[in-house]
This record gives structure tokens, C-alpha cells and sequence, in this order.
């Protein structure tokens, strides 16, 4: 068993709301934080001037109205350290500090199939398992400090602003260098100006800047706030960038000049980068559109700064706005009218080394007594990048995405099941305000969970095609519109040798939560969800059988019902008698006929179930038995059940027994009742085969021989925990050798003695589907096992060996039930489930 449920890494706004959403959905949470305190970018980040550039009341969580109503922040954008206790008032109010442990980083997180479960390894040496692991380490956390020739020999102290002294730094009466003008450079520049003799400011690339016109939080505007906050939230949630922001709906380019100033000036004066690159529509999307705003942005640069020289360098003119982070400050450019503030352009002089006293350009030196570093971060992969994290078959995730990541909607990748990472590459993430993402992300994946723990499934893998297909609509969306066009960290430019691939989704925050909630609402369409052998068998140890399915057990024990390998065929066939009786009529079905179906070996008697006038498809059925007991009428509920989940016409077929008819007549009548329902009933439907016990054989058998004959085509093959095999050497068959179950190995052994008396047959494909040498090429399969049932072993392996062959399977393992529990409507609840459960996969592959 693993230690924990979940390995949550990281404790930053993420990582602190996924350890409270999976704890109160009843799961074991652990969170490592390398920290020695929880707020992620919040703790690392304090350097002078952090502040965020999201207004509070938007960057804040929303999933406790409680927590809304009580908080009260000071200012329309908080300060770092406000920022901080908020998220420590958060652990606090919600008890969440006993399971983060804080100073301890997560070195490695390797994969274990046969187990199904991560190994988490961390920097104390412990290593710890689970069975999910929630990746909450931040997009912009692993920091980035170019490697400048000297910089080892600086006499003086050098700091990055992520990894800032948490005690503070005294700048007074220095000489300081400051490299990098992104968000944070130009939020620290000033703030060192105050203070330093002299600041330099080397700047690379000028950055756009709007003012945020902080100020304290109006209380009245709090209140009326508070009233309508669940509104306000819901807004966000479905807007585009997780703030509402209110544009005018109309492109810039069709804007009288005037009335387009008048706009600009407005929000300028307003404050916030979000109402000004969402005030028209046009303006990310059209590059002449987006000059109006840069154009705009430059003449308030030029406006501000009184040397026009200083001016000009500070106007970015090399990519559209809002294609870099647009950056918000209130001092900013007025700091470069201070005497103590140069501004050195190290675009045109580059750096050339640093040195013990400062750092010298192609054409200068300036001396410094300590430099400062706001030069950005390995973002979107930079903190998985520096976890050594190992997938199935021990592929690291470095390797798997050298040439850029790959994530099925920023949350999964493939090869790498039960890890899940929030606000990945390929999630709005960072294009919008990450905490309204980062609920939602984290809202998810705690339903992806417990939708997987709830189903017994111990597995759940992003498919490499549901995640290529989204790649590609993240490329596609963010080329229709400017973003690509900067060199920024977006496309990861900021790091040499990092492949230029545009990560975040750029489609919106609304849209992207309605796709999200479109696959889960399909039961994870794009995921497979599987259970492994290993955890089958675990489960085995503590899962008892279902009280329904015992009472049947029970039941047969009473009445003396001796095992099928102590009758003749007769007498068994005459025991279906009494169980028809205990299962009852099935579901009304609209229409019910009987029909014969011209064989090669003559008629073959079937039963056409129609639920509805015009189905979506066609279903051929094959009951169990052996092969040797079972007729339509034994499987009349259970099938009429089928057709009503599924919607689609069901023929039942009466094939031969055995043992009057041996191997191949079972699966000869079968095929050819399939071929025939294809041509004259089918018609430009889909079809598929189903069956259970040895018709789920006698189905993938059919599945097999169409392939192999030429036809027909199929949508599915649905495999109730089907016979795969004639080996009765299995865990299975040894666990229920001698057992009452409805089934055991010596019932086995009679049904293939009869089946196919000669053992040479036993091995060909089309009566042990398993030997097949190739099963590619095979329909999807829909497979159903049991976990009381000597067939469990060889429904497992059919599904792997069909995966291995690149065929989509969806595995629905029933941990407490016994074979045949499918026939057993109206007596087991299972059994309802289980035909809806196969009627929903059947419908949903008639339909797609
Ligand atoms: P950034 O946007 O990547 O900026 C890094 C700066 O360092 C750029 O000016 C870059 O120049 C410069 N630089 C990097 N390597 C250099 C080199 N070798 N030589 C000279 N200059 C170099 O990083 P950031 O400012 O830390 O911001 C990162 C993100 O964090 C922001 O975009 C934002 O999303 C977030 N953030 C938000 C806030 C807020 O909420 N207010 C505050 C800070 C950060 P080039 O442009 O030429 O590459």
C-alpha cells in the first residue's frame, strides 16, 4: 500500500489549496515545501517593491465564501508581505500546516507501474509513496542568473530578487547595478533608487509599463464588493484572463482617433494592464491595432521622463504590447529624472564580464558595490525540469519533452500516469490570474481523483493523442493572435537552448473550463483509467465479496447446487432454470422478435432487441455458458438491459453447443451471424460484437476473424470478463481452484474438455484470442473484469496485450463482484451498473 494518497509538491497558492481540496475529499495528503515557509513565489519573492499586479480582490481565493467575507485587504494591489499572511491566515483557518512539510525539496518522483504509485524521494533523504502525485511547483519559480564571465570573482554581495535575504538588504550610500527591467526589475529600480548612492540599471529590452494608481481599499467599495462576491467570482471564472474586465467590444481600428485617446486616457488614468489590452478587441490580435496602444504608452514614456535621449531608450518599439508581460508601475519611468538613476542600454553596449569591482560593458565599466539580479526564470518547466522525475518504463520527463513540453490540457502527459501538474504548459496559467486558474485546475484534478478512487481504477494516463491534438490547438490559438511575436519567456527565449515553444493557453479562462469540464463530464475522455494487476490483487486481500453477490453464493450453497464439472451437460443446462426464475423479467424493451439467421452450417436462432425507432447502431451479443450452456432465452434480462443502456438494436445469437458441436462451430455460427447482421440489418450503422464469459470469447474471436476475413468493420468489442485463454495456470484460477464461485478452475477445465476435446485446438487464435500473435488492427475494446472470478487474470491480460497493440481500451474492473454477476439483473445492483456502464461505451462509440 502507499504511504500517502497524494504527494502534493510545492506549497504556493497551488500547492496550499490542493492539500485542503484533496484532504476534504476524504484522501491522504502530504505537501513538500522547500521553503521554510508556505507562499511559493509569495515567500521567495520579497524583495523591495513586490507587489502583485493583479488587484486583491481578484487574486484571492474564491472556494471559501467564509474565508471571501472575513479576509479585508489594505490595498487595491497588496504588497508582498500582505500577500504572505493572507496565505498563512489561509493554512490556519483551515488547519492545513500538519500535512505540509515545509523545508524539504522533492528531488525525485519515479513511477512505479506494478504498483501503481510514486516514489517521491526528497532532499532529507526520506523517501516516501503514493498513488497520485499533484505537481504545484509554480510557473516562475526556478530563477534564472545569466552566466556572466567574473561573476564568481565580485568583491561585492550580488542577489537575485526570487531568492532576496529575508532579513533585507541595506543599499544605503552604495553603488548598485541592477540587471533585467521585467515586472520585477521595474518594481525593485525604484525602491533601490530611493536608498542607493548611485543605481545603474542595465536594460536589454525596454519594457512597457501602466500605472497601477494603488491606494488603500475604499471600505464602502469592500462592502458592496463582499455583497455580490459570489457573482463577481462567477464572472471571473468564465471571463477571459479569470478577472472581469469590461471592454467596449469594439475594434481599435474602427475607432474614431478621439474617441480611441479618450479610451486609452481613461483607463491609463483608472490604472491596471488588464482593462487596457482588453479595452478592444483587436488589439492582441492585429499588430496595427496594437501600435494604437504602444503608440500610446511611448508618448506617457516621453511625457515622464525629461531627458529624451533616456526617454527614447525606455520606449519599446521591438514587439507588440502584451505580447511580454505588460509590466504596472506608478514610479517607474518618473525614477529615471533622479540624479542617482542612469539607465545603461546593454542591448546596444553589451555586458561583457563582471569583475571584482563592477561590471564592464563592451564599452564602458561601472563600478559597483553589489549587484543585483531581475533576470527572470526558467519558466512554465524550470521547477519540473529540476525534479528528477521518471514515467512508465523510466522515462524522464526532461527527455519526453527536450523538444518543448507536452501536456493534455496543461494538467496531464502522457507517460506519466496519476501525475498531474497544476497550470502546466498548455493551461491559461500565467496569460491569466493564476489563482482563479489555479482553483479550477486544482478543482479538477481532486474530481479526476476521486473519480478514479470511487471506480476502483489505480490508473489514470493522459492518451499521447488527446495530448498531441491539444498541443496543437494551443499552437494554433496563440498564432492567431501577437503573442508569438516577442521573445519572451512565454515562448521560453529568456533561456539559451530552451526550445521556442509558445506554452500557455491563450484561448481563455472560461473556455478552457467549459473544455475541461466537457472530459470529465465523459468520464475523462482522452485518459485511459486503468486497473493494475498488482493493485487488483492488493485490493483482493481487503475486498470482500459484494453482500448481493454473497446472498447469491449463499443461496446456491443452500440448495445444494453441485459444482458444473460433477454434471453431465443436461443436468446443467437444466440449472439455468431456477436462476431465470430468481432474476425475473428484464427491462421492456420497445420491440422484441425472433428471427433465424441463414449459417454456412444452417439456421442459427436469434433474438433482435430494438429499444428505440432509429438506433445509432447495431450490437451482436453472445451469451456465456462455456459454450456448452446458455440459450437467448437464460440471457433474455441482461441483454434486454444492454439495449436499453446502450440505445442500439441487440441481436442475440443461439449459437452451437458444445459438446454436440465442437470447436471452431460455436465461433463459425458467430461469425457468420456477424457478417450477416452487418449486411442485412445493419446497414450504414455501426456494429458491434459483445458478449460475456465465452461470449465475450466467441466476441473477440468475431472482432479477430473480421479483421482478419476482410470485414466487417467494427466500432467496439465489449468483453464481460471474457475467456482468453486456455491456461489454467493463472493467480486466478489457482485462487478459485476447488472455491464456490459460480465459476472455478474444474468448471473451466469440463468447458474446454467439452469445447475443444483435442488440446492442439485450444492454442489456435480463434479459441484462445490471447495467442494471437498480432492483435493490432482490433476495434476498440470496452473490457469488464471481476474480481471473484478465476477469469479475472486473462480479462487483464487481453487488455494489456490489446494496449500493448496500440488499441484503445477501456477497463472497468468490478473489485467486489464474482463471475456472472453481468446476467444477474434485478438480483445484483452491480449488474445494472455494469450494463450501463457498457451501454454508455457502446453508445458513445456508435456516436463518435
Ligand atoms: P522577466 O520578465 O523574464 O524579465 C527578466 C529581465 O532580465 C528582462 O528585462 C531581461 O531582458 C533581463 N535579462 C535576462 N537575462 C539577461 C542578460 N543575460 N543580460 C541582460 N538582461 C537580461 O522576469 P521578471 O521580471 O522576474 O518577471 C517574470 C514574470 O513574473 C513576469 O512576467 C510576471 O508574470 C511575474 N511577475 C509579476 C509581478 C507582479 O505581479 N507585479 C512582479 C514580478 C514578476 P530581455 O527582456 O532582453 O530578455
Amino acid at each position: 500500500m502507499a504511504d500517502l494518497d497524494v504527494v502534493v509538491v510545492g506549497a504556493g497558492f497551488a500547492g496550499i489549496y490542493a492539500v485542503h481540496a484533496l484532504r476534504s475529499a476524504g484522501l491522504t495528503v502530504r505537501a513538500f515545501e522547500a521553503g521554510s515557509g508556505i507562499g511559493g513565489t509569495w515567500f521567495w519573492n520579497c524583495y523591495p517593491g513586490a507587489r502583485c499586479d493583479v488587484e486583491s480582490k481578484d487574486y484571492s481565493y474564491s472556494f471559501s465564501p467564509e474565508l471571501e467575507q472575513e479576509w479585508s485587504w489594505s490595498e487595491r494591489y497588496p504588497a508582498q508581505p500582505e500577500v504572505l499572511r493572507y496565505l498563512n491566515h489561509v493554512a490556519d483557518r483551515f488547519g492545513l500546516w500538519p500535512d505540509i512539510q515545509l523545508n524539504t525539496r522533492v528531488t525525485a518522483a519515479i513511477w512505479d507501474g506494478e504498483a501503481s504509485q510514486w516514489t517521491v524521494r526528497t532532499d532529507d533523504g526520506a523517501e516516501r509513496t503514493a498513488r497520485f502525485c499533484v505537481m504545484a511547483a509554480g510557473c516562475l519559480s526556478a530563477y534564472q542568473v545569466p552566466a556572466f564571465r567574473g561573476l564568481e570573482s565580485f568583491r561585492g554581495p550580488w542577489y537575485h530578487t526570487s531568492r532576496w535575504p529575508r532579513e533585507g538588504v541595506d543599499f544605503t550610500g552604495l553603488q548598485v547595478g541592477l540587471v533585467g527591467t521585467g515586472s520585477t526589475g521595474i518594481q525593485v529600480a525604484p525602491e533601490i533608487a530611493e536608498v542607493a548612492q548611485h543605481l545603474y540599471v542595465f536594460q536589454r529590452t525596454a519594457n512597457f509599463a501602466v500605472p497601477n494608481r494603488n491606494a488603500p481599499v475604499d471600505p464602502n467599495v469592500e462592502r458592496a464588493l463582499k455583497a455580490g462576491y459570489r457573482q463577481y467570482r462567477e464572472q471571473a471564472r468564465a471571463s477571459m484572463l479569470g478577472v472581469p474586465v469590461e471592454g467596449t467590444g469594439r475594434p481599435a481600428l474602427a475607432e474614431p482617433a478621439a474617441e480611441l485617446q479618450r479610451t486609452y486616457m481613461e483607463r491609463w488614468q483608472a490604472g491596471g494592464g488588464m482593462p487596457f489590452l482588453g479595452a478592444y478587441t483587436d488589439v492582441l490580435v492585429d499588430r496595427a491595432a496594437n501600435d494604437t496602444v504602444a503608440e500610446f504608452i511611448r508618448d506617457r514614456i516621453r511625457e515622464t521622463v525629461r531627458d529624451p535621449a533616456v526617454a527614447e531608450l525606455l520606449c519599446p518599439t521591438t514587439y507588440p504590447v502584451g505580447a511580454k508581460r505588460l509590466c504596472q508601475s506608478d514610479d517607474y519611468f518618473a525614477m529615471y529624472n533622479r540624479p542617482n538613476v542612469t539607465l545603461v542600454d546593454v542591448r546596444s553596449d553589451p555586458i561583457a564580464e563582471v569583475t571584482p569591482e563592477g561590471l564592464r560593458t563592451a564599452d564602458g565599466f561601472y563600478a559597483l558595490d553589489a549587484l543585483v539580479f531581475a533576470t527572470g526564470f526558467d519558466a512554465m518547466t524550470g521547477a519540473l525540469a529540476r525534479i528528477d522525475i521518471r514515467g512508465a518504463d523510466g522515462l524522464p520527463l526532461t527527455e519526453k519533452w527536450a523538444a518543448g513540453p507536452r501536456a493534455y490540457l496543461g494538467v496531464a502527459t502522457a507517460g506519466f500516469p496519476n501525475m498531474f501538474i497544476v497550470t502546466g504548459p498548455g493551461s491559461p496559467s500565467v496569460l491569466s490570474n493564476m489563482v482563479v486558474s489555479i482553483e479550477q485546475h486544482v478543482e479538477w484534478i481532486r474530481d479526476c481523483v476521486e473519480y478514479a478512487v470511487s471506480h476502483g481504477y489505480s490508473q489514470v494516463e493522459a492518451t499521447s493523442e488527446a495530448e498531441k491534438a491539444w498541443g496543437e490547438h494551443v499552437i494554433e490559438v496563440a498564432y492567431s493572435t501577437l503573442f508569438p511575436m516577442a521573445d519572451s519567456w512565454y515562448v521560453g527565449a529568456n533561456i539559451p537552448g530552451k526550445p521556442r515553444v509558445f506554452s500557455p493557453y491563450i484561448g481563455g479562462v472560461g473556455t478552457y473550463r467549459a473544455r475541461c469540464d466537457e472530459v470529465a463530464s465523459a468520464g475523462y475522455e482522452g485518459f485511459v483509467l486503468t486497473v493494475s494487476l498488482a493493485d487488483c490483487r492488493r485490493l483482493a486481500v481487503s475486498v470482500s465479496v459484494n453482500p448481493q453477490a454473497q446472498q447469491v453464493l449463499d443461496g446456491r450453497a443452500e440448495a445444494g447446487v453441485p459444482p458444473t464439472w460433477e454434471q453431465t451437460p443436461e443436468e446443467a443446462r437444466a440449472g439455468f432454470a431456477p436462476v431465470r426464475e430468481m432474476i425475473g423479467p428484464g427491462p421492456d424493451v420497445a420491440s422484441v422478435r425472433d428471427i433465424v439467421i441463414p449459417g454456412t452450417a444452417g439456421g442459427i436462432p436469434a433474438r433482435v432487441y430494438s429499444p428505440v425507432a432509429n438506433p445509432p447502431g447495431t450490437v451482436v451479443y453472445y451469451h456465456g455458458g462455456g459454450w456448452v450452456l446458455g440459450s437467448v432465452d437464460d440471457w433474455d434480462a441482461c441483454v434486454r438491459a444492454l439495449a436499453v443502456a446502450s440505445g442500439c438494436d441487440v441481436v442475440s445469437v443461439d449459437y452451437r453447443l458444445a459438446p454436440e458441436h465442437v470447436f471452431p462451430a460455436a465461433t463459425d455460427d458467430a461469425y457468420d451471424a456477424l457478417v450477416w447482421v452487418a449486411a442485412e440489418m445493419a446497414g450504414d450503422r455501426p456494429l458491434a460484437v459483445a458478449g460475456d464469459s465465452a461470449g465475450g470469447n466467441l466476441a473477440a474471436v468475431s472482432a479477430l476473424r473480421a479483421r482478419d476475413s476482410g470485414g466487417p468493420a467494427l466500432a467496439l468489442q465489449v468483453l464481460i470478463y471474457p475467456v482468453t485463454d486456455h491456461d489454467l495456470d493463472r493467480e486466478s484460477y489457482r485462487k478459485y481452484d476447488g472455491r464456490e464461485f459460480i465459476l472455478n478452475k474444474g468448471d473451466m477445465a469440463w468447458f474446454w474438455d467439452h469445447y475443444a476435446p483435442d488440446p492442439a485446438a485450444r492454442s489456435n487464435p480463434y479459441a484462445s484470442p490471447l495467442r494471437a500473435t498480432d492483435l493490432s488492427g482490433l476495434p476498440p475494446a470496452f473490457v469488464l473484469t471481476a474480481e471473484h472470478d478465476p477469469l479475472r487474470d486473462e480479462g487483464y491480460a487481453y487488455a494489456d496485450r490489446l494496449r500493448a497493440a496500440k488499441v484503445p481500451v477501456e477497463h472497468r474492473h468490478y473489485g467486489s463482484q464474482i463471475h456472472g454477476f453481468f446476467t444477474l439483473v434485478n438480483v445484483i445492483d452491480d449488474a445494472d451498473k455494469a450494463a450501463a456502464e457498457s451501454g454508455a461505451a457502446i453508445r458513445a462509440a456508435m456516436e463518435g
